[in-house]
């Protein structure tokens, strides 16, 4: 193996193989891991310092009190070892050989979606809803998906009338939601209590947001919608504006867009910079990244710009946001000299961080990337539950 760029540490659980990651340089990694892949089916690529915490998750089988980056990272190896696919967490737990499965699976799937064509491949299946915070188009959009596909939905309905209020716990409620569904949507307002839920879930959890943390659900629409525009996620240049500091949207994307070798320019007001822990995952995955405050002289070079809402929620001082509230306000004019192929998104809802003149350009795609969750999702709960999305989906009126 190629000693120098990193080395094979086999985990002795079963045939996971862990390469330690200490070198940027991506062509060498490769080199490694097809090396690996010779002597074993399960590779997995993790930086150098996580080695150790890493191996004593895997030998003690715990993955409580381990931090969410561990976890993340163990997740991907019980999942290469083929244990079980535990859910998704974060985008750690997909490679991107599968991320580009999922994103095929889906693209088959839009006559579904459309409602043209009826595909029952989850008849008989039970997504449980669990939002303990507000969410517009993740639930929707996840209920959409079941019941397209034929599955049915239980929804734990609003938190202020759930036996949540009486002061049951997130274990309790998993236990029960557990054992009336076959897979889980869940979005709460703590950092890390999806995985928490998935820990104590005997059934794969979606991790429909949690807190500032991550939301890779939405990054798999974001590919798709990507994909669908520029034809490949390799190379492209992409800004993400905003507040990149407790934007989860953003966390889970520029992980995904770097290990597709994406170049980044992340503008923000200096308040709402991306997290340090973030930038170094983004780094150690080798990164091409710009930091800057400056969004209109981004625009020109960009094959996307992806704008975010200043996440007020998140804020413990309200004279914090005040002081970054509009800090971005993209209008049709700052558009002219943008390239004839970027586009606009939006992981909504927008305040007014995007001028309605927007919603008429070329550019704009921000309601196509909301629809594209159903598709997106469809091809997650298939994979999730061990369904395979057949290579051809009749196109409509067929089925
Ligand atoms: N807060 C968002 C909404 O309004 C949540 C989401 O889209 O997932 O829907
Ligand atoms: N809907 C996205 C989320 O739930 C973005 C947002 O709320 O601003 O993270």
């Amino acid at each position: 193996m190629d000693g120098q760029a990193s080395q094979a540490a086999d985990a002795s659980i079963n045939k996971a193989v862990i390469i330690v990651m200490d070198s940027t340089d991506r062509s060498r990694r490769a080199r490694s891991a097809s090396m690996a892949e010779s002597v074993s089916a399960h590779v997995t690529m993790v930086p150098l310092h996580l080695i150790t915490p890493i191996i004593h998750a895997l030998t003690r089988d715990r993955l409580n009190g381990c931090p969410p980056k561990v976890q993340g990272w163990v997740s991907t190896v019980m999942n290469k070892r083929g244990d079980h696919m535990t859910g998704l967490i974060t985008m750690d737990d997909l490679t991107n050989e599968a991320i580009l499965e999922i994103l095929d699976d889906a693209e088959r799937l839009l006559p579904v979606a459309r409602g043209d064509t009826y595909l029952p491949l989850l008849q008989g299946k039970i997504l449980g809803n669990l939002f303990f915070e507000p969410s517009t188009r993740t639930r929707m959009s996840f209920e959409t998906a079941m019941k397209r596909l034929g599955g049915d939905v239980v929804n734990l309905g609003d938190v202020k009338t759930s036996s949540v209020v009486k002061g049951e716990t997130l274990y309790d409620t998993i236990q029960m939601v557990d054992g009336y569904t076959d897979i889980i949507a869940m979005r709460h307002p703590r950092q890390g209590a999806a995985q928490y839920a998935q820990d104590s879930a005997r059934v794969p959890v979606l991790n429909g947001g949690d807190g500032a943390g991550h939301h890779p659900t939405q990054t798999m629409l974001d590919l798709f919608t990507i994909r669908q525009a520029h034809g490949s996620l390799e190379g492209l240049k992409v800004v993400l504006a905003g507040d990149l500091r407790y934007g989860r949207t953003v966390h889970s994307l520029s992980h995904a867009l770097t290990r597709f070798g994406c170049e980044l320019v992340l503008a923000s007001p200096s308040l709402l910079r991306m997290p340090r822990e973030i930038l170094d995952d983004l780094t150690a995955h080798g990164a091409i990244v710009t930091e800057t405050e400056d969004l209109l002289g981004s625009i020109n070079e960009a094959d996307v710009v992806y704008m975010t809402r200043i996440q007020k929620e998140r804020f413990a001082d309200e004279d914090e946001y005040t002081k970054v509230a509009g800090a971005y306000k993209l209008h049709a004019n700052n558009l002219e000299g943008a390239k004839a192929s970027m586009i606009i998104m939006h992981p909504l809802p927008r305040v007014d961080e995007i001028h309605p003149s927007v919603d008429g350009t070329r550019h704009a795609r921000y309601f196509e990337q909301a629809f594209n969750g159903v598709v997106a999702r469809m091809a997650l709960l298939c994979r999730l539950l061990g369904v395979s999305v057949p290579a051809d989906v009749p196109q409509g009126g067929e089925a």
